[in-house]
Protein backbone atom coordinates (compact mmCIF):
# COMPACT_ATOMS: atom_id res chain seq x y z
CA UNK A 1 0.00 0.00 0.00
CA UNK A 2 1.22 3.57 -0.93
CA UNK A 3 1.76 6.22 1.38
CA UNK A 4 2.84 9.91 0.80
CA UNK A 5 5.51 11.33 3.84
CA UNK A 6 7.33 14.33 4.36
CA UNK A 7 10.01 12.43 5.68
CA UNK A 8 11.80 9.89 8.20
CA UNK A 9 14.74 9.73 10.81
CA UNK A 10 16.68 7.50 13.60
CA UNK A 11 17.34 7.92 16.23
CA UNK A 12 14.59 10.43 16.68
CA UNK A 13 14.98 11.58 20.68
CA UNK A 14 12.51 14.74 21.30
CA UNK A 15 9.54 13.31 20.18
CA UNK A 16 8.44 10.32 22.49
CA UNK A 17 10.38 8.46 25.24
CA UNK A 18 13.81 7.17 24.33
CA UNK A 19 15.42 6.48 21.04
CA UNK A 20 12.78 6.29 18.52
CA UNK A 21 12.48 6.14 14.73
CA UNK A 22 10.16 9.20 13.36
CA UNK A 23 7.86 8.94 10.15
CA UNK A 24 6.08 12.53 9.36
CA UNK A 25 2.75 11.56 6.71
CA UNK A 26 2.78 14.46 4.12
CA UNK A 27 -0.87 16.17 3.95
CA UNK A 28 -2.70 18.40 6.37
CA UNK A 29 -5.70 20.34 5.65
CA UNK A 30 -6.22 21.35 9.53
CA UNK A 31 -4.15 24.47 9.05
CA UNK A 32 -3.88 25.53 12.36
CA UNK A 33 -2.72 29.02 12.68
CA UNK A 34 0.69 29.12 13.68
CA UNK A 35 2.11 25.72 12.42
CA UNK A 36 5.54 25.20 11.88
CA UNK A 37 5.42 22.63 9.77
CA UNK A 38 3.32 24.35 6.74
CA UNK A 39 5.46 22.32 4.40
CA UNK A 40 3.75 19.38 5.48
CA UNK A 41 -0.06 21.02 4.36
CA UNK A 42 0.11 20.07 0.51
CA UNK A 43 -1.24 16.54 0.30
CA UNK A 44 0.79 16.08 -3.58
CA UNK A 45 4.33 17.03 -2.18
CA UNK A 46 6.87 15.07 -0.26
CA UNK A 47 7.61 11.64 -1.84
CA UNK A 48 5.29 8.17 -2.21
CA UNK A 49 6.84 5.19 -0.44
CA UNK A 50 4.82 2.36 0.74
CA UNK A 51 4.14 0.60 3.74
CA UNK A 52 6.22 -2.11 3.63
CA UNK A 53 9.53 0.24 3.23
CA UNK A 54 8.63 2.57 5.96
CA UNK A 55 8.20 -1.09 8.12
CA UNK A 56 11.35 -2.12 6.40
CA UNK A 57 13.46 0.74 8.46
CA UNK A 58 11.52 -0.02 11.47
CA UNK A 59 12.82 -3.40 11.52
CA UNK A 60 15.94 -2.08 11.42
CA UNK A 61 15.09 0.50 14.28
CA UNK A 62 14.12 -2.62 16.46
CA UNK A 63 17.10 -4.58 15.27
CA UNK A 64 19.31 -1.53 17.15
CA UNK A 65 17.02 -1.52 20.09
CA UNK A 66 14.84 1.64 19.61
CA UNK A 67 12.44 2.21 22.16
CA UNK A 68 9.89 3.23 20.15
CA UNK A 69 7.96 4.51 16.90
CA UNK A 70 6.55 7.99 16.52
CA UNK A 71 4.49 8.55 13.51
CA UNK A 72 3.61 12.30 13.04
CA UNK A 73 3.26 14.74 10.29
CA UNK A 74 1.14 16.16 8.26
CA UNK A 75 -1.70 14.73 9.39
CA UNK A 76 -1.29 10.91 9.86
CA UNK A 77 -5.34 10.26 10.03
CA UNK A 78 -5.87 11.93 6.59
CA UNK A 79 -3.61 8.57 5.32
CA UNK A 80 -6.50 6.46 7.68
CA UNK A 81 -5.64 3.03 5.04
CA UNK A 82 -2.45 3.19 5.04
CA UNK A 83 -1.45 4.54 8.89
CA UNK A 84 -3.37 1.60 9.79
CA UNK A 85 -1.75 -1.13 7.61
CA UNK A 86 1.27 0.82 9.05
CA UNK A 87 0.52 0.85 12.54
CA UNK A 88 -0.97 -2.87 12.81
CA UNK A 89 2.09 -4.19 10.75
CA UNK A 90 4.51 -1.86 13.07
CA UNK A 91 3.28 -3.94 16.39
CA UNK A 92 3.57 -7.09 15.04
CA UNK A 93 7.12 -6.28 14.16
CA UNK A 94 7.61 -5.28 17.81
CA UNK A 95 5.68 -8.14 19.70
CA UNK A 96 8.11 -10.75 17.08
CA UNK A 97 11.02 -8.99 17.58
CA UNK A 98 10.64 -8.79 21.82
CA UNK A 99 13.67 -9.98 23.59
CA UNK A 100 12.72 -11.39 26.71
CA UNK A 101 13.34 -9.22 30.08
CA UNK A 102 14.04 -5.75 27.49
CA UNK A 103 10.48 -3.76 27.47
CA UNK A 104 8.45 -3.84 24.48
CA UNK A 105 9.33 0.15 21.85
CA UNK A 106 5.58 1.49 21.94
CA UNK A 107 3.85 2.88 19.10
CA UNK A 108 2.85 6.68 19.23
CA UNK A 109 0.88 8.91 17.09
CA UNK A 110 0.59 12.21 16.81
CA UNK A 111 -2.97 13.45 15.46
CA UNK A 112 -4.20 17.53 15.31
CA UNK A 113 -8.38 15.85 15.14
CA UNK A 114 -9.72 16.53 18.46
CA UNK A 115 -10.99 13.67 20.97
CA UNK A 116 -14.29 14.53 19.21
CA UNK A 117 -13.52 14.21 15.90
CA UNK A 118 -12.08 10.91 16.11
CA UNK A 119 -14.76 8.99 14.71
CA UNK A 120 -15.04 5.35 14.28
CA UNK A 121 -13.07 5.37 10.88
CA UNK A 122 -9.98 6.93 12.87
CA UNK A 123 -9.82 5.37 15.74
CA UNK A 124 -9.70 2.20 13.98
CA UNK A 125 -6.83 3.53 12.37
CA UNK A 126 -5.66 3.36 15.14
CA UNK A 127 -5.41 0.43 16.63
CA UNK A 128 -1.93 -0.94 16.50
CA UNK A 129 -1.02 2.07 18.68
CA UNK A 130 -0.56 2.43 22.24
CA UNK A 131 -0.56 6.30 22.31
CA UNK A 132 -2.03 9.31 20.78
CA UNK A 133 -1.22 12.95 20.86
CA UNK A 134 -4.59 14.48 20.58
CA UNK A 135 -5.36 18.10 19.46
CA UNK A 136 -4.64 21.31 17.71
CA UNK A 137 -1.49 23.14 17.58
CA UNK A 138 -3.87 26.33 19.11
CA UNK A 139 -0.66 29.43 19.03
CA UNK A 140 -2.83 31.24 21.88
CA UNK A 141 -2.04 28.54 24.39
CA UNK A 142 1.80 28.04 24.78
CA UNK A 143 2.90 24.94 27.01
CA UNK A 144 5.85 23.69 28.43
CA UNK A 145 4.65 20.03 28.68
CA UNK A 146 6.84 17.78 27.34
CA UNK A 147 6.16 16.46 23.87
CA UNK A 148 3.24 19.57 22.98
CA UNK A 149 3.18 22.31 21.18
CA UNK A 150 -0.49 23.52 23.10
CA UNK A 151 -1.40 23.43 26.23
CA UNK A 152 -4.90 21.73 25.07
CA UNK A 153 -3.03 18.79 23.73
CA UNK A 154 -2.94 15.90 25.12
CA UNK A 155 -1.10 12.52 25.46
CA UNK A 156 -4.07 9.64 25.96
CA UNK A 157 -2.54 6.05 26.01
CA UNK A 158 -4.51 3.40 24.40
CA UNK A 159 -2.96 0.10 25.77
CA UNK A 160 -1.53 -1.14 28.34
CA UNK A 161 2.15 -0.54 27.16
CA UNK A 162 1.12 3.05 26.24
CA UNK A 163 0.28 3.56 30.05
CA UNK A 164 3.31 2.15 31.08
CA UNK A 165 5.30 4.31 28.91
CA UNK A 166 3.45 7.56 29.19
CA UNK A 167 1.84 7.78 32.15
CA UNK A 168 4.62 9.62 33.67
CA UNK A 169 5.19 12.30 31.24
CA UNK A 170 0.97 13.44 31.34
CA UNK A 171 1.84 16.20 32.83
CA UNK A 172 5.75 16.78 32.81
CA UNK A 173 7.16 19.89 31.64
CA UNK A 174 10.02 19.18 28.95
CA UNK A 175 13.73 20.02 30.14
CA UNK A 176 16.42 19.78 27.34
CA UNK A 177 16.82 19.30 24.52
CA UNK A 178 13.67 19.70 22.77
CA UNK A 179 15.36 20.39 19.29
CA UNK A 180 17.22 18.37 16.96
CA UNK A 181 19.00 18.84 14.10
CA UNK A 182 19.76 16.95 11.11
CA UNK A 183 20.25 17.36 7.24
CA UNK A 184 16.74 15.58 6.05
CA UNK A 185 16.75 13.31 2.33
CA UNK A 186 16.34 16.00 0.34
CA UNK A 187 19.46 17.95 2.15
CA UNK A 188 17.63 20.64 4.05
CA UNK A 189 18.08 21.28 7.08
CA UNK A 190 15.35 19.51 9.21
CA UNK A 191 14.61 20.28 13.18
CA UNK A 192 12.74 17.77 14.88
CA UNK A 193 10.95 18.52 18.25
CA UNK A 194 8.64 21.15 19.91
CA UNK A 195 10.35 24.26 20.89
CA UNK A 196 9.10 26.16 23.69
CA UNK A 197 7.43 29.50 22.37
CA UNK A 198 9.98 31.88 20.89
CA UNK A 199 12.25 29.47 20.51
CA UNK A 200 12.89 29.08 16.95
CA UNK A 201 13.44 32.97 16.54
CA UNK A 202 16.29 33.37 18.86
CA UNK A 203 17.28 30.33 17.26
CA UNK A 204 17.01 31.90 13.66
CA UNK A 205 18.44 35.44 15.24
CA UNK A 206 21.79 33.55 16.99
CA UNK A 207 22.05 31.80 13.56
CA UNK A 208 22.05 34.88 12.20
CA UNK A 209 24.68 36.46 14.37
CA UNK A 210 26.80 33.88 13.00
CA UNK A 211 26.52 34.07 9.63
CA UNK A 212 23.97 32.28 9.05
CA UNK A 213 20.68 32.92 7.20
CA UNK A 214 17.76 30.54 7.36
CA UNK A 215 15.69 30.62 3.92
CA UNK A 216 12.43 29.76 3.51
CA UNK A 217 11.85 28.19 7.42
CA UNK A 218 8.36 25.90 7.15
CA UNK A 219 7.17 27.54 10.16
CA UNK A 220 6.80 31.25 7.93
CA UNK A 221 3.64 31.28 5.59
CA UNK A 222 3.93 30.92 1.93
CA UNK A 223 7.57 29.44 2.53
CA UNK A 224 8.01 26.06 1.17
CA UNK A 225 11.03 24.79 3.35
CA UNK A 226 12.04 22.75 6.13
CA UNK A 227 11.46 22.91 9.61
CA UNK A 228 10.01 21.84 12.99
CA UNK A 229 8.02 18.47 11.97
CA UNK A 230 5.69 19.21 14.95
CA UNK A 231 3.51 21.68 16.95
S1 LIG B 1 0.02 21.83 13.64
FE1 LIG B 1 -0.25 19.75 12.84
S2 LIG B 1 -2.50 19.53 12.61
FE2 LIG B 1 -2.08 21.73 12.75
S3 LIG B 1 -1.82 22.43 10.62
FE3 LIG B 1 0.24 21.90 11.39
S4 LIG B 1 0.56 19.80 10.72
FE4 LIG B 1 -1.66 20.17 10.61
Amino acid sequence: MELRLDGTHYPLETLGPGRRLGIWFQGCTLACPGCMSRHTWDPAAGTAGTVPQVLALWRGALADGADGLTVSGGEPLQQAAALARLLTGAARLRDEARRPGSPPADVLVYTGYEPGELTPERRAALDGADAVIVGRFRVAEPTRLVWRGSANQRIVPLTPLGALRHAPHLARESGSPRLQAAPGEDGRLRLYGVPLRGELTALERTLKQDGVTLTEPSWRPGARGRGSPRA
